[in-house]
């Protein structure tokens, strides 16, 4: 088990929360920052990673993965510490602030607490296939955090929607093979998504394994050498491959949070959106699972909230200290 202290403790590591920890080290605040997901970005890389957004300030089109590549290069100077691949299952008041506790027994100790956690903590819907595990993270993904690790590699992608048609095309640019396996013959994708995947596939640099769905697994327990598939008249295929990658959607849940006396309705908390303090004092919420009259769930109105949040959680890590207000062109960046 691990223990920590921090100023500040993070929940989600959506680009809110990524920007959480810039306006916090602004102020010399530490932070810690907890996902449930394996990589930082939240719906940003865990949904659109290669879609370009077009409202970020000064920023007039940027795809989403480098949105967060972006943010992480921000906040680098304040270092702060990620616990990624585990939720927050508990937040417990103690006398000097917050501690959470973790999916994985991680302990936490803040004096404040922000909460930027979107529609609840991301989890993948799995395959149901014997004997995944040992192989997920390792050969069995469900989210790609870094293209590059399949270069050259022999992949299985299963899915229909927009996720499975993206990367497949995207990484038929470095795969020694892809097969795209989907259980129905059309694919849900955008049409121009769709178009571009048939087209690499008469090229013959994917193959479509159409109508068939996943069936089962080989390998030695470490590393995956064949992904079985079958139709649904019980046809079988054998496909040699090192990784599969599974995209039949996420899942989000509130979850615990729902338990942590915030007045969650609906999925949302309401908040002062003049500090964003939730009910609990200490207790901060930004970016989607905020909400207060006409809020906007966009990431510009969440970076807002983002240094809203960090001010009034200035004056509970140091209630002795009166913040002055700076601009960052006078203060630099502590820390760079
Ligand atoms: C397809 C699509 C396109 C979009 N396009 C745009 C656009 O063009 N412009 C725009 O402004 N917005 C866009 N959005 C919306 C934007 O992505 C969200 O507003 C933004 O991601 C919200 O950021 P967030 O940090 O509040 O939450 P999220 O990005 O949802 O991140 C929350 C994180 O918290 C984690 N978490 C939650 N609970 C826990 C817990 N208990 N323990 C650990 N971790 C937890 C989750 O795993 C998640 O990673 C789009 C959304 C989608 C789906």
């Amino acid at each position: 088990m691990q223990e920590f202290t921090t100023d500040v403790a993070v929940i989600g590591a959506g680009p809110t929360g990524l920007f959480a920890v810039f306006e916090c080290g602004m102020l010399k605040m530490s932070c810690h920052v907890v996902d449930a997901l394996p990589a930082i970005g939240g719906q940003c890389t865990a949904l659109y990673p290669e879609k370009p957004i077009y409202d970020i300030p000064a920023a007039p089109e940027v795809s989403a993965a480098e949105l967060v590549a972006r943010l992480q290069a921000q906040i680098a100077p304040f270092a702060p510490q990620f616990h990624l691949d585990q939720q927050v299952v508990e937040l417990q008041r103690r006398e000097d602030g917050w501690e959470l506790v973790t999916s994985l027994g991680t302990r936490i100790r803040a004096r404040a607490v922000i909460l930027a956690a979107g529609a609840g903590a991301f989890g993948p819907n799995r395959p149901p296939l014997a004997g995944i595990e040992p192989y997920e993270g390792r050969c069995v993904h469900y989210l790609v955090s870094d293209r590059e690790r399949f270069r050259g590699q022999r992949l299985v992608i299963a899915g229909g929607g927009d996720s499975a048609v993206d990367w497949a095309i995207s990484l038929a640019e470095l795969a020694a093979e892809i097969h795209v396996v989907h259980r129905r013959d059309r694919f849900r994708a955008a049409p121009e998504s769709a178009a571009r995947l048939e087209q690499l596939a008469a090229s013959g640099r994917v193959r479509l394994v159409i109508p068939y769905q996943l069936a089962g697994l080989e390998g030695d327990g470490e590393q995956l050498s064949a992904v079985i598939v079958k139709t649904l008249e019980g046809a079988e295929r054998r496909i040699e491959a090192d990784h599969l990658l599974a995209f039949f959607g996420l899942v989000s849940k509130l979850g615990p949070i729902n338990d942590w006396g915030l007045d969650a309705h609906n999925g949302v908390i309401p908040v002062d959106p003049s500090t964003c303090a939730t009910r609990v004092p200490g207790i901060f919420a930004i970016g989607d699972i905020a909400t207060y009259p006409r809020k906007l769930k966009l990431i510009l109105t969440g970076f807002a909230e983002a240094a809203h949040a960090a001010h009034a959680a200035y004056e509970i890590v140091h209630p002795d200290r009166a913040l002055h207000f700076e601009y960052s062109t006078s203060t630099g960046v502590p820390g760079r």
